[in-house]
């Protein structure tokens, strides 16, 4: 009888109140095996695969009722160029796509993960020795760090809580020919730079390796992080590095000032290789991930909009 009282009183509540909603293995799973199935041609920049890849991200946002926060609704359109070989095609067509979440609130919260990658190896940058017509596709790098982010706007769109911060969700295209998509948006803005609390950006956050953990950049960019990430803890264990600048999408937005965060589990011998395959990724471990990352949002939730600090 107290069982049943106990848990018909859970039952209740958790209708009640709104269980917040956690990241999902079976979703993670689905956008990877998406993302990086063979048909999707290794989503290199200007081809049909990657703009199909943009349109699934467009199709989540949609679902989560996000405002479309492009140019052209979802997409903010550019073009990127292709530096690294010669090909006669090197300058392409490429997109970000941007959601928001109004929680009505003065200051967002900008997560973002690249949904670009190498194609069939003819747009430079693969470590394959003859990469062109093999398909790279780029599970790890960063079908994984789209997953994690559909899931984080998931989360936070469906949680039936106003947030006091808004989200900003942004899939970067064309991050593997230079940051382009990233540097676009923070040189044409469709939120204020100056709005944004922090950005985080996911890249490369499914081949978890315990004894090294997860890293997390960005550390030393705002002097509220320390406090932000104490008493932090989950499943995966994590180090932190100062760094705002580096070669991933972060940097465009530490380059205007703006606090940053960067998970990233490492390099391993796929990198950047044809065998980069989702059936490598490890989805416990990013859901680990994922749990820290919302800790860090909650506790960053609780604080006014960070300030800027230079990583000396
Ligand atoms: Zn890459």
């Amino acid at each position: 009888m107290k069982y049943i009282l106990c848990t018909t009183l859970i039952f209740v509540s958790s209708l009640l109140f709104g269980q917040a909603p956690r990241p999902d293995a079976d979703r993670i799973a689905k956008h990877i095996y998406y993302l990086a199935s063979d048909k999707m041609k290794g989503r290199g920049t200007g081809s049909k695969e990657n703009a199909k890849a943009a349109n699934y991200l467009i199709k989540q946002f949609k679902k989560l009722k996000l405002t479309p926060l492009g140019t052209d609704g979802y997409r903010q359109p550019f073009t990127a160029k292709v530096r690294r070989i010669v090909v006669p095609d090197s300058v392409r067509p490429a997109a970000n796509v941007i959601g928001f979440l109004d929680n009505g609130a003065p200051y967002t919260i900008v997560i973002g993960a690249h949904y670009d990658h190498l194609g069939t190896g003819s747009q430079g940058s693969s470590r394959d020795k003859e990469p062109q017509g093999k398909i790279h596709n780029g599970a790890d790098d960063n079908a994984s760090g789209v997953a994690g982010m559909l899931e984080l706007a998931r989360c936070y769109a469906t949680n039936d809580v106003k947030e006091p911060y808004n989200f900003l969700f942004i899939g970067f295209g064309a991050e593997e020919l230079g940051l382009v998509g990233s540097r676009y948006f923070v040189n044409n803005p469709t939120l204020p730079l100056e709005k944004i609390h922090f950005m985080s950006n996911l890249d490369m956050i499914g081949r978890y390796n315990a004894d090294r953990g997860v890293g997390i950049g960005g550390y030393g960019t705002s002097d509220a992080w320390p406090e932000i990430f104490k008493d932090v803890k989950g499943s995966v264990k994590f180090f932190t590095d100062r760094a705002g600048s580096g070669g991933a999408d972060h940097a465009s937005f530490y380059a205007k000032k703006v606090p940053v965060l960067f998970f990233h589990t490492g390099g391993h011998d796929d990198y950047h290789m044809p065998t980069d395959d989702a059936e490598k990724i490890d989805i416990p471990s990013a859901i680990g991930i994922l749990d820290i990352h919302i800790q860090l949002i909650e506790n960053a939730m609780k604080r006014p909009k960070l300030v800027y600090t230079e990583v000396k």
